[in-house]
Order: structure tokens, then sequence, then C-alpha cells
């Protein structure tokens, strides 16, 4: 299967057969591609054409930059099959789930197309006679993009659709996870960029296929203005440091801890709907996966005992064969997974679920069910984002409580409130209430849409994607001040004469 979708998407053999390192499919842990890992020697020398790229594209008026996004939305609206199918046998996310991926990348290309004709900046009163003040938006130079292997091409998508109408060539080191998925993506672009015609230089887009010594490479150069870097906390702590150091700036889509506070008052039929979908969806692998119930006491026992049926009733197995459950992405993520189950136990927590599933089956695949785990106290082991399926279940008395309970995580991506009290609701979207980036009333954390910006605070980094005035963090912004009068007075009545 993977010849053909590859052979559909226009990625050359040579690309993805004859490497060294081998790529394997979560699914049933069989290999599916060798590639090659870049040096650092390879990395500066897509970094020198990467800027030569950009000298010639920051010069196509925007609105063009447009057109060539809209010629890559088409390619994915035609090849948005091979593409998800490719995802889900890449990292291993249940089709629909591919499928969906690739709408956003649509979505954005859609976004971006209509943001190339709007790229626009202020006029600004002045202080001085004759004199007009305004701000303008400048194309910044080639962006960093690293990617994470959860999401491996919408997360791109959104920041390259972006990029490209403001003017930018990028730079794309995907998780060494996941290279195919970034091969396919740049053979659809390439192939956008050929309709297009000369005006978009061929090293527009690269992907860099490397370990995190690439990334770092990549982090380290003052040439790259931006990195905009998708992964965990971890990773966001060693690239932080290293952008800041040599002033360049970073936007940091780091790990989440959502959590959702589930009233009394709430529909309990849809919130039990939008638990399963966030909790157990990705098999727990996505940044929004809902890890954390905050539910009033007064449910709490009703609330368990429907969603350990509904768990019980999970369909766990090949993504793409129309199950709900896929695998863990590796063993490691399995390791951890039950490590992490044996120390709640350990401290006294109750745990349903978490077991392997399909070993038979699937030597080398890592299926689990997803856990539910009931807590006492929010402890440090709660407050740790572990990237599986586990829902930790907390409950609360009064509403004070479970806001002090939800904000109290390091982490601050997204979150929800199920209530059919307006005070509640709007008191958690309120300054008072949720302190993360995504807040959500009778809806999941999870599933968000590309108008809206992505990204969340504290831990998460602060960084934003996607939609609202995004494209402004790929753009530099100028100040210009013009006299047309025939003096030349000093802003503040500075006399110097
Ligand atoms: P990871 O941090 O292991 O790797 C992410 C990327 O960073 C990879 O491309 C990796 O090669 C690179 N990398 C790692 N160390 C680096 C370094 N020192 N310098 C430069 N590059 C480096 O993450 P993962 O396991 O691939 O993904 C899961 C994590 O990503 C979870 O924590 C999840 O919450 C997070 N995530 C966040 C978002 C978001 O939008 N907030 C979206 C998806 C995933």
């Amino acid at each position: 299967m993977i010849d053909t979708v590859m052979q559909r998407l226009g990625v050359a053999e040579s690309l993805y057969r004859d490497g060294d390192y081998p790529v394997t499919s979560p699914s049933d842990g069989a290999e599916i591609g060798r590639v090659r890992l870049e040096d650092g020697k390879a990395v500066d020398a897509r970094i020198a054409r990467a800027r030569q790229a950009f000298e010639q594209w920051s010069r196509v008026p925007a609105p063009r930059r447009g057109e060539l996004v809209r010629l890559f939305g088409e390619q994915l609206r035609r090849h948005k099959e091979d593409l998800g199918t490719l995802v889900t046998l890449e990292c291993g996310k249940i089709y629909q789930e591919g499928l969906g991926e690739v709408q956003e990348m649509i979505d954005i290309c859609d976004l971006a197309v209509g943001q190339s004709r709007q790229l626009y900046g202020l006029t600004i009163a002045s202080e001085r006679p004759g004199h007009h003040m305004r701000e303008s938006w400048h194309p910044l130079g080639p962006i960093g993009l690293i990617t994470a292997f959860n999401f491996p091409v919408a997360p791109w998508a959104w920041n390259a659709a972006l990029a490209l109408v403001c003017g930018n060539s990028l730079l794309w080191k995907p998780s060494e996870k996941t290279p195919l998925t970034a091969l396919a993506c740049q053979a659809l672009l390439e192939r956008a960029m050929a309709e297009f015609g000369d005006e978009a230089p061929q090293d527009l887009s690269q992907v860099i296929i490397g370990d995190r010594e690439a990334g770092e490479r990549l982090t380290d150069d003052p040439s790259v203005p931006l990195i905009s870097a998708t992964g965990s906390t971890r990773m966001g702590r060693e690239v932080a440091p290293r952008v800041a150091a040599r002033f360049g700036r970073s936007i940091l889509e780091l790990g989440g801890n959502n959590g959702m506070i589930l009233a009394p008052s709430a529909d309990l039929d849809m919130a039990v709907r939008a638990i399963l979908f966030s909790a157990v969806g990705t098999a727990g692998q996505r940044c929004t996966t809902l890890r954390r119930l905050i539910v009033h006491e007064s449910i709490r026992d009703n609330v368990l005992e429907r969603l350990k049926k509904a768990y019980t009733g999970i369909s766990i197995g090949d993504p793409m064969e129309g199950n709900l459950v896929g695998p863990l992405i590796d063993s490691q993520a399995y390791d951890q997974m039950q490590s992490v189950l044996d120390r709640a136990r350990r401290q006294g927590a109750t745990v349903f679920g978490g077991e392997r599933q399909l070993a038979d089956a699937y030597p080398n695949a890592y299926y689990v069910s997803p856990a539910i785990v009931e807590v006492e106290h929010q402890d440090e082991l709660v407050k740790n984002e572990t990237f599986a399926p586990i829902l930790y279940v907390m409950s609360y008395r009064d509403f004070d409580e479970a806001m002090t309970l939800h904000n109290d995580v390091p982490q601050g991506l997204s979150s929800c409130i199920f209530t059919s009290d307006v005070r509640e609701a709007e008191t958690f979207i309120s300054d008072q209430g949720s302190d993360c980036g995504i807040a959500n009333v009778n809806i999941g954390p999870s599933g968000a849409e590309i108008g809206g910006a992505f990204g969340g605070e504290k831990e998460t980094g602060g960084g934003r994607e996607s939609g609202s005035d995004i494209w402004k963090s790929y753009m530099r912004r100028q100040t210009n001040t013009v006299n047309y009068s025939r003096e030349l007075p000093l802003a503040q009545g500075i006399k110097f004469d």
C-alpha cells in the first residue's frame, strides 16, 4: 500500500527507500521506508539556499503568493485520501482523523489565500503638522519549522500557508518518527509550484530529514529569524533559550494537561460523548487530549459508571479499519504509560483499563485500552503530561475549588466546562476563570477550528498559530513617519537650534 500512496503523492522512491534510517508503522511495527538523516553541513547548505529563495519570493506581490497557496490547497483536495492514508500508516491515528488533519491543511490554505490580500497596516495620527505615520508589515526571512509526530502535517500547514503568503521561505524539520508524510507534503507543494511557474524559486520550501541535532542546527542559525516549534515541553525548554541567545523569535506549541469541569447542571449525555472523543481519540496522543476530569461530587459515581460502560464498548485496532482507537506510537510510549499506571496504583489510585491489547496479532505494535484513574488529590503524577490515553478523575464540592484544581497544573493549553449555569460558564471564560489559551463551554478541549488562534500559556510555551491575526508573527513590523511639510519639527516639542 505504501508504494501506491507514495507514488500517487509524487514522492520519488529513492527518497524513502534508499536511506539507512528505518521508518516503521505503529499499526503493526512493519518497516514502511528508509530515509537518510541529514548532517549539520547539509542543514547549513539548506539554510543558505532558503535565504536565497527568500530574496526572490519576498519580491513577489502578496496576492500572487496567495495564488501558490491556492494551488497547493487544490493539490491537497485532490489527494486528501492519499495523504490521510499516509498519516494513518505513519503515525497510527485512525483514518477519519488522518482525513481530518488533511482537511485542516485545506482550511488553512483557504484562510491564507484570503489573507494574502489583507496584509494590512495602520495609519497613525502624528503629533507633528505635515506628517504621516503608518505601520507596514514586511516579509521576515526563512522560517524554521520543527514538528511533532502526533500531528505530522496540519501544524506544518498552519505555519507554512501563512508564512508563504507573508513572503517567507520554509525549512521544515519534521519528527524523525514521521518523515514520510513530510516528504509527501513537500512533493504536493512542488507540484503546485510547477503549476505556478518561475516566480516560485526552487528552494522556497525544503524538508530537513533529521533528529534533534538537525533541529538544534536550525535553532542556532541567526539567518533563520523565526523558529516555530511544536513538541514536548522538554524540547521547548531546550529550543527557547537557544533561539533567544541569538535574539531570534520563537513560536512554541508544547505539551498540554487539559481539564474539564463537569458541573451538576451539565447535559451528561453530551458530556460523556465529549469526554470519550477527547480522552481516547488519537489514543490519547493529542496535545489537546482531555487528561483531567474535575467532576462535581454529586454526579461522580453516575458519570464514572457511564464512562466505564462507554470505555468497555470502544473498538481498538487497526486504524485503517474503522476502529475508534489505534495504537500508541511505539514501545517507549507504552512503557511510559505502564510505569505511570503502576505508580498511580502504588499511590492508592483506582485504575480502570490501561492493559495492552492485540499483542498476539501485533507483537510489534502497542495497542492499549484507554485508562481511567480515580485520584483523591492532584499530585505530581497528575500534573505531568503522559502522552497516552490516561484520564484522571477528581471530584469537587464547590465551583471555586474546581477552578483552583483546574488551573493548578504547569501547562495551559486547552480547557472546558460542561454546565447549564450561565454564571459558571461566563466565569470559566473570564479573566478569573481558565488560565489556558483555549477555554470552551459545552464542548471538549480538542478539535479546534483553524479560524481561531491556537496555542497555550505557561509550560505550553505561549505561542499561537493558525487563524485570528497570527499572520503578523511571520512578518516584521515597521513604523514609518513621512514628513510632507517644509519644516522639520521634532517630536515632544524638543528645540534643537
Ligand atoms: P518531541 O519534543 O519529542 O519532538 C518534537 C520535535 O522536536 C521533533 O521534530 C524532534 O526531533 C524535535 N526536537 C527534540 N529535541 C529538540 C531540540 N533540542 N532542538 C530542536 N529540535 C528538537 O515531541 P513528540 O513526542 O514528537 O510529540 C509529542 C509532544 O508534542 C507532546 O508533549 C504534545 O503535547 C506536544 N504537542 C503539542 C502541540 C501543540 O500545539 N501545543 C501539538 C502537537 C504536539
